[in-house]
This record gives structure tokens, sequence and C-alpha cells, in this order.
């Protein structure tokens, strides 16, 4: 796995391991996925043809509790890139200190060109085929880039069409009648801004109104832009996989956002929408808005975005990653150098997680719970890890990732010594 996203996220532990230094059998339990599967789907396609999709699920650490991690439909999805995302999982959960470990899913598949149809057929197929794999004390999954709370209640239906009982807690993100929880649509973005909010002093942006640019216009990024531009922020601009909008004196999230979902397509929202006649610069690149003189810096859309080749033109001077993996090890020590902060995916969107956490467990429990009950209690979570992870960064001066690792480590290595080590072994062998 040379050249691999999973090799990146490897040299992330490595570094903390610098710093934090943990039993050699917590290393060695990190150090490859527990499972890994692969699974081909066949789908009947519109025009009675059949297709067949390759898929994964890889249940990468279970010290914690159960596997959690969303699934993925993209035509950039294999293992690499699936372990990689299990790998950052494993942390994630550490991090905010959930009871899970890390997994993760996908099919590589452009769901752009599939019907509705398709994607519901392809969605119970690798439903159908990982079935056996999974379970809601073993591994639950929850949606990611290109699947949603629809595919989710598609999922859960096939599943419990297949242990022929109703089974909510096998996934998470789930429409609310399908026992989806409250809060969790907005809880990655959301998360992310109460991440923003609570380290915002602590790294250099004072509480005036920051600037902030986001690239990747999806769930995620559009909730972050929106809720902080009800705080009093500016989002100047806005990016999907087409390209970018701007407007140096603020765009409407929710106005863009509208526009773009009437009609695919974020330009729309430059020439239809009621942002149109205020906007100062019709289009950018994601190169530029990537580069723009912001405040702060939100990548939320796809990995490595952020290499040795523009981290040198950033100027942003806070990163908040929202998509995971979005900054190459190589840019990560520029950024640094720099005196950019990056505050790391594994803290910034564990919003997401952790509200499916309160899913799973409204779901086990059979009692449901207010919206705003999930907001404080996020709030909470998201809070005490933010403060976790800045006290770290005061006592090791190293990047708030490596503080991120070392705390998720501490959490992940006691669990280890809990199930006992050689240590239990030489101890008894000499008490003998
Ligand atoms: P999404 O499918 O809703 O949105 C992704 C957005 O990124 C889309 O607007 C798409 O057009 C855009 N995009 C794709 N390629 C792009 C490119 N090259 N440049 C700019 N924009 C591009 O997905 P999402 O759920 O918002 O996930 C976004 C990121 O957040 C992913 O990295 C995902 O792993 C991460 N994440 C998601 C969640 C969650 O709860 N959904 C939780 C944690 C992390």
């Amino acid at each position: 796995m040379d050249n691999s996203i999973f090799k990146g996220a490897r040299s992330q532990l490595e570094k903390a391991l610098k710093h934090f230094s943990i039993d050699a059998e917590s290393e060695l339990r990190l150090s490859t996925p527990k499972a890994a599967i692969s699974v081909s789907i066949p789908v009947r396609m519109d025009d009675g043809s059949l297709k067949v999709f390759q898929g994964y699920r890889v249940r990468y650490n279970d010290l914690l509790g159960p596997a959690k991690g969303g699934i993925r439909f993209h035509p950039g999805v294999n293992l690499d890139e699936v372990t990689s995302l299990a790998f950052w999982m494993t942390f994630k959960c550490a991090v905010v200190g959930i009871p899970y470990g890390g997994g993760k899913g996908g099919v590589t598949v452009n769901p752009k060109e599939l019907s509705l149809l398709e994607i519901e057929r392809l969605s119970r197929g690798y439903m159908s085929a990982i079935a056996d794999f999974i379970g809601e004390n073993v591994d639950i999954p929850a949606p990611d880039v290109y699947t949603n709370s629809m595919i989710m209640g598609w999922m859960v239906d096939e599943y419990s069409n297949i242990k022929r009982e109703f089974t909510p807690a096998i996934i998470t993100g789930k429409p609310i009648a399908l026992g989806g929880s409250q809060g969790r649509e907005d809880a990655t973005g959301r998360g992310g801004f109460y991440v923003l909010e609570a380290l915002k002093e602590k790294l250099g942006l004072g509480s005036k109104p920051l600037t902030i640019a986001v690239q990747g216009f999806g769930n995620v990024g559009y909730h972050f832009a929106r809720l902080a531009a009800q705080a009093g922020h500016k989002i100047v601009a806005v990016s999907d996989s087409q390209g970018a909008i701007f407007k140096e004196d603020g765009l409407d999230p929710e106005s863009v956002y509208q526009v773009k979902q009437d009609s695919k397509e974020l330009k729309a929202a430059y020439c239809q929408g009621s942002v149109c006649e205020f906007v100062d610069h019709d289009t950018l690149t994601n190169e530029e808005l990537l580069e723009l003189d912001v405040d702060v810096l939100v990548p939320a859309a796809l990995e490595n975005v952020i290499d040795k080749d523009n981290a040198p033109k950033i100027k942003a001077k806070v990163i908040v990653e929202l998509a995971n993996g979005p900054t190459t090890p190589e840019s990560d020590d520029i950024l640094f150098e720099r005196g950019i902060h990056v505050i790391p995916d594994i803290l910034a969107n564990a919003g997401g997680v952790t509200v499916s956490y309160f899913e799973w467990v409204q779901n086990r429990g059979g009692y449901y719970w207010e919206e705003d009950q999930v907001h404080e209690r996020l709030k909470v979570i998201m809070d005490k890890a933010s403060k976790v992870v800045a006290e770290l960064h005061s006592e090791h001066k190293v990047n708030l990732r490596t503080c991120a690792y070392i705390a998720a480590l501490k959490r992940i290595n006691e669990a280890v010594e809990a199930k006992g080590t050689i240590r239990n072994f030489s101890s008894r062998t000499r008490n003998g």
C-alpha cells in the first residue's frame, strides 16, 4: 500500500507515538485492520441489463466498542481508502470518548449516473452482501459521501427483512420515521462549528466575526456554513465538484443551498438565486477557493485536497477539517511551520458520529430525545474534547492533530491495558 492514503494516515499515528508512548501491545493492535471484506453486488439496471459493483466494509478496530463508520458511494472508493477511513474512525470515536471502535464501508460507483431506483437496488444489494459482517454490537454503518438518510432507510429495511425483525440500531443516520435521531442531519457541521467556537480564541482568531471559505457544499459544508453565518461570521466562498462562488460581503448559505437543491448545481445560485445581483466575482476554481485570504478555511469534500503544492499558498489562519483526510502529511508539516493551525478531522468532524451514537442509544432504549437535548449533549461532548486537545496543545507544543491522536491513544491504551497485556502474565509468573 505504498503511496496510499492509508500510509499517510499511519504516519499521523507514528508522529503522535513520538510524543506519547503506549503499550507495545496497543501499538501492535492498532497497526492493521481487525477485519475487512470485499463484496460483489449484482444490480438489475432500469434497462434490464445487469451490472456488478464492487463494495467493501472494514472493521479497523473494536477495542473501545463496536466498529462505527459511514458508507461512501463514490467512483474513487477502494480498499485503501475505506481502510484509511476506518482507521480515522477509530481515533475519532476515541477523541470524543464515545464507546466505539472504527469501521467504514463503500461502493465504487458514480451515483450520479444511476436512477433513484437503481440506487435503491444497489443500497439493498450492498446491505444484503455485508449483513453477516455487521451487527448492532459488532459494526454499525452510517451515511458518508453521496449517501444520505433515504439510503440508510433502505438499508435498515433490507437488514430488518433479512433478520425478520425490526433492527433500527444496525445503522444510524436513518430517517426519523425509521428510528433516526433528531439533530443527526446537521450534526457533523454543527459539531465542527462548536469546535471552532471553543478553540477560536486559543488559536488567535479572537472573538470578532470571521471570514470563512468552505470547500464542498454538501451536507457537512452546508450546515457548518449555515450555523457560522447565523452566528455572525461571513461565508465568503463555497464550492462543489463543479466549481466555487464568491462574495466578499458574505453569501447567504441557506438561499445558495436552496437554489443548489432546486437546480442541482451550485453555479446556478449565482445567476438564479437571491445572491445573484450582489455577487462580486462570478466563479472561482476550487484551487482558488483554497488559497483565499480568509480567517478560516473549511475543506468539507474529499481527501488530499491540501498538498505540498498548495500548502505554501494557503492564506487562512485556521483550517477546520470537516472532510476526512483533506490534508496530506507533507502539507501538515508545511502548514505547521507557517503557523497555520489545522483543527484535525478526527476532532472537527466528530459531531456526526457523536449524534449517531445518540441515535443508537435511543434505538436500544426505545426512547427518543428532543432536538434541543441532542444539540445540548453534542455541545457538551465537543466542548470537552476541544478542551482536552487544547490542553495537550499547550503542554506538548505540537500540532493539534498530534494532540488529538494523543488524546485518543490515552483512551485506547487504557482499554488495552484493562484487557490485560504481557505485564499481567509476567507479574503472575513472578507472583507464582
Ligand atoms: P456530501 O455528498 O453531502 O457532500 C460532498 C460535497 O462535496 C458535494 O457538494 C460535492 O459536490 C462536493 N465535492 C465533491 N468533489 C469536490 C471537489 N473536488 N471540490 C469541491 N467540492 C467537491 O458529503 P458529506 O456527507 O457532506 O461529506 C463531506 C466530507 O465530510 C467527507 O469527507 C466525509 O467523509 C466527511 N464526513 C461526513 C460526515 C457526515 O455525517 N456526513 C461525518 C464525518 C465526516
